[in-house]
C-alpha cells in the first residue's frame, strides 16, 4: 500500500516522500483511513511504530481541506518535553510545503516567548499538559474553543505521571464537537476511563 491508497492527498504524499517515508507503517495503514473518515480513534502503538505521522497526517489533511485554516485547529498533548519537541518536528517536516504553523508549548521554559508564539495563532499546538493549562489560564487571547482535533499521545505515560486531573481540566476548554485520537502503548483502567471521558464512539486500532 501507498499513502495515496490510504486517501492522503498529493501535497502530503510528497511531504512523506521528502522525509523518506515511502510506504505507510502498519499503524499508519490501519489508522489513517479511519481518521480520514472522521472517526475518533484509540491507537495501541509504541514509539517507533510511526504513530506520530498516523495522527499528524489526518490533521494536516483536514487543515488543507479548509478554505481558511483556523488557529489552534489541532492540539497534541504529550507527556514530556522531549516527545513534544519530536512531534513538533514531525509537524514542521510534514507541514513544511503547505505553510502550516506549529507551536511547541512545554514546561521549564520562559512563558513570555511561548505567549508570543501563541499570539501568532499557530494552526497546531503541541504541548505538555501543565504548561498548556498555565497558558489557558493566563495568556490573553489564547483559547481552544475552535479546536477541531485533539490528540492524547502516550496516554498511559501521561496518566502514570499523574496528569489525569490536569487532563480533566484541559478537556473543559475544548469544544465537544471535535475529533479525538488517543494513543497508548498499553491499556489500563486509567486509560479506559480517560478514553470514556474524552472520546466519542471510538474505533480501536492496534498493531
Ligand atoms: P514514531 O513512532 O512516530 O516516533 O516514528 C518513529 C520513526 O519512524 C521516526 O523517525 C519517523 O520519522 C519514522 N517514520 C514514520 N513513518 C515512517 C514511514 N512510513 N516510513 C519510514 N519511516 C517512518
Amino acid at each position: 500500500k501507498t499513502f495515496k491508497d490510504l486517501g492522503i492527498v498529493d501535497p502530503l504524499v510528497e511531504a512523506c516522500h521528502k522525509l523518506g517515508y515511502k510506504h505507510p507503517t502498519p499503524i499508519q495503514a490501519e489508522s489513517i483511513p479511519l481518521a480520514l473518515q472522521d472517526r475518533d480513534l484509540i491507537g495501541l502503538a509504541e514509539t517507533g511504530s510511526g504513530k506520530t505521522a498516523a495522527f499528524v497526517l489526518p490533521i494536516l489533511q483536514a487543515l488543507l481541506e479548509k478554505s481558511s485554516p483556523s488557529p489552534f485547529f489541532g492540539l497534541i498533548l504529550a507527556p514530556t518535553r522531549e516527545l513534544a519537541a519530536q512531534i513538533g518536528q514531525a509537524v514542521d517536516g510534514l507541514g513544511a510545503s503547505i505553510a502550516i504553523k506549529c507551536a511547541v508549548i512545554v514546561g521549564g521554559l520562559d512563558m513570555v516567548p511561548q505567549a508570543i508564539a501563541l499570539s501568532k495563532k499557530p494552526h497546531i499546538v503541541v504541548a505538555t499538559p501543565g504548561r498548556l493549562l498555565d497558558h489557558l489560564e493566563k495568556t490573553k487571547g489564547f483559547k481552544l474553543s475552535n479546536t477541531k482535533y485533539l490528540v492524547i499521545d502516550e496516554a498511559d505515560r501521561l496518566l502514570d505521571m499523574d496528569f489525569g486531573p490536569i487532563l480533566d481540566k484541559l478537556l473543559k476548554f475544548l469544544p465537544r464537537e471535535r475529533r479525538t485520537f488517543l494513543f497508548s502503548a498499553t491499556m489500563s483502567s486509567k486509560v479506559e476511563s480517560l478514553q470514556r471521558a474524552s472520546l466519542r464512539d471510538p474505533l480501536r486500532v492496534s498493531i
